[in-house]
């Protein structure tokens, strides 16, 4: 093999090479490339050299080339190639480590992926690295969001292409599942994916499935207009509830009834737990006390009794942690007082075998038994789900919390970036149930024609690899889902960043007032500051208060990523103040002004821990770069979320009670940061265990997504389409037959059905005589219609204009293939949804989930042969052959539900083209059980406030 140097003539000599072991991929290509790595790496560093000085363009206007790989940036680019994630701290320098494996892997030919957070970064490395690439002589694109389809076939033509993940996904799911011709197709397979900020894709973005949806053809939007009104007077009914409890808990205190008082206490706890009256008593060390007592005594008793009376109590309860609200006994018979077992599914089979088991109903009448008892059941399970969804609209999702109010739609605010996700939507009916709950036009369900979670899509790749200044603490994830292991790396020059410990307040307000403080102390020294806040609500509201002090400020939060890397690129000048959601501005570097060196760097302060420690790490990681000085500091108060949901209560109570902490006062100690990162290490597991389920599910329906996908393209792109047809002839025809001659009804053959399927499905026309079916045996019967069909067929196609023969026969399949895949996907909502509903009853959703989707899964795939061989002489190609044709069929295809199935069916072979068809994101809140929370331990040590 030859070696690689820098030359022209080298570089060609090994992309060459590999042409040459292409038929001994991949153990003698890796084998290849472990060799030429050190030379390899070489090639692109003295490149680097050589550039430095030269003018390269980026962003419309011109920088000097300045940067030579440094030794700590070489053990990166090894770490990427040997496919782990290479742990480097902001301002490392992680994109210039990018080129080393990148350059090496794109020799093979088989096409690079450099996968960032946002468009502006995609465009913007790949024009920046760009330049070193051009002058390797390997070509370089950029997939943008909305670049038409030529263009982007372009940019995966290149030897290297950046995008982000989501386009990457996107484009996956068009090639594979919605694609009519094999030119439609954009992606070049997936060898090498390179993820920058590989945490907040793998692990943050993992948690929205990636969907392609359209309009439904089915929808229940009404239902949730229509029981609104009862959702709003049932949720005033527990508020009056809580407030009576709220006076009870008084009267109890005063009369030192400590039972009665943390009994109520804690019912307001399950029923209204946002409540303001419960957060002032959660300021009561007292109070808080007795709550946690009768907290712990109901969760400790196995039985649960008394749990469960005094849920029972509630019109519903709440699970704030959980995103979920269970609708009682007492909520249901105020929702239907006539009725209130019209919320309770009784057991399909139990009810079946019921009817199976009535002697007085004939045959006929128990399958019309069973179908009414199907139909009503449906409908209870969709009334059931839009007053759940409602509930959960009205209880939970708080406005400018969850989501805003933006143009007249729900646009929801993602929980750890603070980002506004304009385009997802909640799904399961969620948001439109929020939607009908402010007031403005509920949208039509969409029903999904593609998905795939991040997890599975990454998956496709050979090698992957990933870079960030944040993996460490998420290692386990990385390592069981991705099998990628995390490298830390050594700073090029020694880190000294201060961290200082947490102050915690009591209130909000107090926190806040003491960060203006702060910043207007740093703002008069000219230090600049960097302020970290949880949410978009959040910033706004720092920013008021600034804003109030007089205190001159910049606020981002992650929606115009061009501007706001200018912005994040001049917050290290003096005096100057940002305030800033975590995503904002990620992977745009801050450097410092001259002379704020002198003053301490720069300052970052964290408003609120978030709950995970990957974003706060994330976020002090933004001063100090490069050897640079800087100081972090997080400010937190009792009552933020993460405090109230997942800090060790009791441990709080004896710190509130312990220093009697006065207005404005702080607590700080280093026990105090650590039983904080304990909360976040209870969160991240949380969240670990969610990605995990929804992955779970998805795993499901990524083996059935493989094999639809597989044959899919194999219809694509088979040379001769008739081969397959033939199959699906040769497949459903015996089968079908033996169903209609073996088994019947009393064992005997029913010639009358088998002949009327024959005509309906065939253009045959043959009277029982002519077929002469009542002579042969199955197999025989089978092998002469396969025969008629075929000739019927050659008939038939001599007509078809010849250039459009294979695309027709491609279609034929691919219709039945696409129409009945969605209906599937649709059903296998429909199943995920079901057997969380079913979940009461002691059984593993998840297996149950993974039984009946096989079954499903089964069914699909004879459907579709099924629907193709029945489009086979019902595709035409033309419209005006089509037109022709649908007045041709008879008009009564066996009952209404097959004539919508059918028509759908056409609808398809005209419209699949230009529906407009647009990528939608979603998340799908999976209800789950989470462990159970230990108490955490930690050893009481002294006072220390200022
Ligand atoms: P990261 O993604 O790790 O946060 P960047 O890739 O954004 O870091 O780089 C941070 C800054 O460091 C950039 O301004 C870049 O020009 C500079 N830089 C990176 N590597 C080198 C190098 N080897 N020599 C000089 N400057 C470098
Ligand atoms: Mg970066």
């Amino acid at each position: 093999m030859p070696k690689v140097v820098a030359s022209p003539a080298s570089i060609d000599a090994a992309k060459a090479a590999f042409e040459e072991i292409e038929g001994e991929f991949p153990s003698k290509r890796d084998l290849y490339l472990k060799q030429i790595l050190p030379e390899a790496y070489a090639v692109v560093k003295n490149a680097a050299r050589r550039m430095c000085g030269r003018s390269i363009p980026l962003g419309g206007s011109e920088i000097k080339w300045n940067m030579v790989h440094f030794d700590v940036q070489l053990v990166g680019g090894i770490a990427l190639h040997n496919g782990m994630i290479a742990e480097m701290q902001t301002g490392e320098g992680k994109t210039l480590v990018g080129t080393l494996p990148v350059f090496l892997n794109a020799l093979t030919g088989l096409g690079v992926h450099v996968v960032t957070v946002n468009d502006y970064l995609a465009q913007r490395d790949s024009e920046w690295m760009g330049a070193l690439y051009s002058y390797l002589g390997l070509s370089v694109g950029c997939i943008q969001n909305q670049q038409p389809p030529q263009l982007r076939a372009a940019q995966y033509q290149c030897d290297i292409t950046y995008g982000t993940n989501s386009e990457f996904g996107f484009d996956y799911l068009r090639d594979n599942g919605m694609s009519s011709s094999k030119e439609e197709q954009v992606q070049n397979g997936h060898y090498f994916a390179i993820i920058d900020e590989v945490d907040s894709i793998l692990i943050d973005e993992a948690r929205t499935p990636l969907i392609i949806s359209g309009p439904s053809t089915v929808s229940n939007t009404e239902q949730y207009g229509l029981y609104k009104g009862n959702i709003q007077s049932l949720v005033k009914q527990q508020n009056a509830l809580c407030n009576e409890l709220a006076e009870e808990v008084k009267k109890a205190l005063a009369e030192g009834d400590e039972d009665a008082a943390g009994r109520a206490l804690f019912k307001i706890k399950l029923g209204q737990p946002r409540s303001k009256q419960l957060a002032r008593y959660m300021q009561d060390p007292d109070a808080r006390r007795l709550i946690e007592k009768t907290e712990l005594a109901m969760y400790q008793d196995a039985q649960k009794k008394d749990l469960y009376a005094v849920k029972e109590e509630l019109y519903y309860t709440i699970d704030e942690k959980g995103h979920d609200a269970d609708l009682m006994d007492k909520g249901r018979s105020f929702l239907d007082p006539n009725d209130s077992d019209s919320f309770v599914l009784p057991d399909l089979a139990e009810a079946y075998a019921d009817i199976d088991a009535n002697s007085e109903l004939s045959v006929e009448q128990k399958a019309e038994e069973k179908e009414a008892l199907q139909t009503r059941l449906d409908s209870q399970g969709q009334k059931m789900h839009s007053i759940s969804q409602l509930l959960k609209a009205y209880c939970i999702y708080e406005k400018d919390v969850e989501y805003v109010i933006e143009e007249n739609k729900v646009c929801i605010v993602d929980e750890q970036t603070g980002r506004k996700m304009a385009g997802r939507r909640w799904s399961d009916g969620l948001h439109q149930a929020i939607e009908a709950k402010e007031g403005v036009t509920v949208e039509r369900e969409t029903q999904t024609y593609a998905t795939i979670t991040i997890q599975n899509y990454f998956r496709l790749y050979e090698k992957l690899a990933g870079m960030t200044g944040t993996a460490e603490t998420e290692a386990a994830e990385f390592h069981d889902i991705y099998r990628l292991d995390v490298l830390p790396i050594p700073t090029n020059r020694p880190n000294t960043r201060i961290d200082d410990n947490d102050q915690v307040f009591k209130t909000r307000r107090e926190k806040y007032n003491a960060v203006v403080k702060r910043i207007a102390e740093a703002q008069e020294r000219g230090q600049p500051v960097l302020v970290g806040t949880a949410s978009v609500d959040a910033s706004e509201t720092l920013s008021r208060l600034l804003q109030r002090a007089k205190i001159q400020h910049k606020v981002l939060n992650a929606k115009f990523h061009e501007q706001e890397a200018d912005i994040i690129a001049n917050a290290g000048q003096k005096g100057a103040v940002t305030v800033s959601t975590n995503m904002a501005g990620r992977g745009t570097d801050i450097k410092l002004a001259d002379g704020v060196e002198e003053l301490g760097g720069l300052f970052v302060i964290g408003c609120e821990r978030y709950p995970s420690r990957r974003v706060d790490r994330q976020l002090r990681g933004r001063c100090a770069r490069q050897g640079d000085s800087g100081l972090s500091q997080f400010y937190i108060s009792f009552e933020d979320d993460l405090m109230r949901n997942f800090a060790a209560a009791d441990r709080m109570t004896t710190m509130m009670e312990r220093f009697g902490m006065e207005e404005g006062e702080a607590l700080e100690h280093k026990w105090l940061n650590r039983s904080i990162e304990t909360a976040q290490k209870r969160v991240e597991q949380r969240d670990y265990q969610w990605r995990k389920r929804v992955l779970d599910f998805d795993d499901v329906m990524n083996m059935q997504r493989e094999v639809v996908y597989g044959y899919r393209n194999e219809v694509l792109s088979s040379e001769d389409p008739r081969e397959l047809l033939n199959e699906v002839i040769e497949d459903m025809v015996p089968a079908t037959v033996h169903e209609y001659m073996d088994q019947r009804d009393a064992g005997a053959p029913d010639y009358a059905e088998l002949l009327g399927w024959i005509n309906t499905t065939f253009p045959l026309a043959l009277s029982m005589e002519e077929s002469g079916i009542q002579d042969r045996s199955a197999d025989d019967n089978a092998a002469w219609l396969i025969d008629e069909i075929k000739k019927a067929y050659e008939l038939r196609v001599t007509d078809q204009p010849a250039e459009y023969l294979d695309h027709l026969e491609r279609q034929i399949i691919l219709t039945a293939i696409d129409r009945l895949w969605q209906e599937h996907l649709y059903n296998m909502d429909a199943l995920r949804e079901g057997v969380h509903l079913r979940a009461q009853g002691q059984k593993d959703p998840l297996v149950e989930y993974k039984n009946e989707a096989y079954a499903l899964f089964e069914t699909l795939m004879d459907s579709i042969k099924g629907d193709a061989l029945s489009n086979l002489f019902r595709s035409t190609t033309s419209l005006d052959q089509f037109e022709q044709l649908l007045q041709s069929m008879p008009q009564d295809l066996d009952g209404p539900e097959q004539a919508q199935v059918s028509n759908a069916n056409m609808a398809q072979v005209i419209t699949s083209q230009d529906v407009a068809l647009k990528p939608v994101k979603s998340s799908k809140p999976v209800k789950i059980e989470f462990p159970k929370r230990k108490p955490i331990q930690i050893k009481s040590t002294k006072k220390s406030t200022k």
